[in-house]
Formats: structure tokens, C-alpha cells, sequence
């Protein structure tokens, strides 16, 4: 097996939220979701866990906003493993139909994010997919059990039964690390919606979070009644990303954008995210 994470830094809380960017296209996100974190006044540490493939210029910001970085390697997974999970097979098998994902988004990275059960620095972990905002402090997450998850609803109340991993609690242990890699890559296995499809396998029994600790923009536009400023403590904008250039929804989440934004610029966050407009 490989070393796990090379951390920058010393630990300063046994809690940590953790997030992941493995190319520059997703620093964006990273940099709002880290603003959006110190905004809400955690005491917990934040970790960004990144591949070689980000430069340290590119790093830089996130240290600024006192982030501790994790250098990581993509996964050792096998050759045949890394061709079933490739962005063409992956679109191809399973057609993306509800929602575009940008041209930027490398599905085989994914998988990366369970490189935080090696985080041993840490008895306890919150992950944030880098396309999120914490919108009110989350840290009561750190009391919910190995594995909690919000449901995928952003479509129809039929979906409550399954599960998004944009948002999750997790205890590192490299038990648990070698336990899922040996889960993880048998042969012919092929995982159709990435760490999302192998979560929800390997946590048959996950616990539930609520909508509002992981509402997906789509629900703006399609379950608008489900839509509540005063409850929401992380927004995630799955499929089409705020920071893409006028991307196909871009007119209809306008307002969502701008206020991400705002965390990603730092300027015009609101004071009182309750007393934003509600969905047209
Ligand atoms: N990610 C990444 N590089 C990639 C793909 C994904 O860093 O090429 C990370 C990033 O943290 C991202 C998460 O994995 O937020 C999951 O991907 P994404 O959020 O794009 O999926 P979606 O939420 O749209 O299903
Ligand atoms: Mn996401």
C-alpha cells in the first residue's frame, strides 16, 4: 500500500472538515468553501486534500485562510479499474440525464476522497465536496455517527433513499482505509456514480442527514416548496458549477451564484443568509 496524506502543519483540534481538489478547475470551489467554513466560525481544523497535479502558487489562498493542506496520491487502483471508471466510460454506460457535468470533472478523482479514512491526525471528520458553502455552523455533525449522509433529493421525493456524498461524517481509521480499497477494486467491479455508488454500498445502514445539510441547487428550480434560507447549513451545487462560465442553468440559479460569489471573493456575503428571498 501506498503512504497516506502528507500534511502541512500541526493539527489544532481532534475535528477536521475535509475537502478535496485534485486539478485547478476545482480550486474555485475550495476557496469559497474554506471562506464560507472560517465564516462560520468552527473551531475545528480544515484540511484540503489535493493530488500533485495543483501547484503551490495555486495552493497558496487556502493556506491563506489557514487551511492545512494533504498532499495525496490518486489511488492504486488497477489498470482495468482506472478504464472502467474513465469520464468516457463513465458518461458512456450511464448517461448523465438529469443534469451537465462540466467538461473539467475527472470521475476516476473522486475515489480520492476516501483517502481521509487515513487523516489519523483526526478522531472525527466532516467531508464538503469542493463545489459546496457552509451556510451556518455544521459542527454538530461532528457528534453524528460513521456514516452519516444526506439524502439525493433534488428532483422528487422519491429519492430520500438514496444518498449524496457531497456532504458526510467519518471516523479515519486505516482499518477502515485497507477494508474499502479491498471492496473497492475486484475484478470487473465498476462503481457507476463513483464514491457516491461505493459509499452507499459499503455503508449499507448510513445514517441519515437532513435535506437542509446538503441542499442540492436543483432543488431550487424543482422542489422550490423544500427551499428554506433559515434551515439550509450547506448548499452544494451538484452538476453544473457556480464558478463555469455561463453554463445552461446559470439564468435560473443566478441568485445561488451570486451568493457564491460572494464567498469566493469575499466581499457581499450576506449578514443574514435567513432573510434572503425565497425561489421565484
Ligand atoms: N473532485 C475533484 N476533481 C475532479 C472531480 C471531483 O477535485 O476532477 C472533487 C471535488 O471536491 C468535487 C468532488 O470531488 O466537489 C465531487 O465531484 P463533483 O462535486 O463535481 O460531483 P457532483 O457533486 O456534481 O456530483
Ligand atoms: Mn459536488
Amino acid at each position: 500500500m501506498q503512504d497516506g496524506p502528507e500534511l502541512s502543519g500541526a493539527a489544532g483540534s481532534d475535528r477536521a472538515y475535509v475537502t478535496l481538489v485534485t486539478n485547478e478547475a476545482y480550486l474555485p470551489g475550495a476557496v469559497a468553501l474554506v471562506r464560507s467554513l472560517r465564516l462560520s466560525g468552527t473551531a475545528a481544523d480544515i484540511v484540503v486534500m489535493h493530488t500533485g497535479a495543483v501547484g503551490p502558487e495555486a495552493l497558496a489562498p487556502l493556506g491563506e485562510l489557514g487551511a492545512r493542506l494533504a498532499l495525496c496520491e490518486l489511488l492504486p487502483t488497477s489498470e482495468a479499474f482506472n478504464a472502467a471508471h474513465a469520464r468516457g466510460e463513465i458518461h458512456g454506460r450511464n448517461p448523465f440525464t438529469k443534469g451537465g457535468k462540466p467538461a473539467f470533472h475527472t470521475p476516476l478523482d473522486n475515489f480520492v476522497k476516501l483517502r481521509l479514512w487515513q487523516l489519523e491526525d483526526y478522531a472525527r471528520v466532516v467531508f464538503i465536496d469542493a463545489d459546496a458553502l457552509v451556510l451556518r455552523n455544521c459542527d454538530r455533525f461532528f457528534a453524528y455517527p460513521e456514516f452519516s449522509a444526506a439524502p439525493n433529493v433534488y428532483e422528487g421525493l422519491v429519492d430520500f433513499r438514496r444518498m449524496n456524498s457531497g456532504v458526510f461524517t467519518a471516523r479515519p481509521d486505516a482499518k477502515t482505509f485497507a477494508a474499502m480499497l479491498e471492496r473497492l477494486d475486484t475484478p470487473g467491479a465498476f462503481w457507476k456514480r463513483t464514491d457516491q455508488t461505493f459509499l452507499q454500498t459499503f455503508f449499507p445502514d448510513w445514517n441519515g442527514l437532513t435535506v437542509y445539510d446538503n441542499m442540492l441547487q436543483y432543488v431550487w428550480f424543482n422542489l422550490p416548496e423544500l427551499w428554506d434560507w433559515s434551515m439550509i447549513r450547506v448548499l452544494h451545487f451538484q452538476y453544473e458549477k457556480p464558478w463555469q462560465a455561463n453554463h445552461p442553468k446559470s439564468e435560473q440559479l443566478a441568485p445561488l451564484i451570486a451568493l457564491w460569489r460572494a464567498y469566493y471573493t469575499g466581499t457581499g456575503v450576506p449578514e443574514d443568509i435567513a432573510a434572503l428571498p425565497p425561489p421565484a
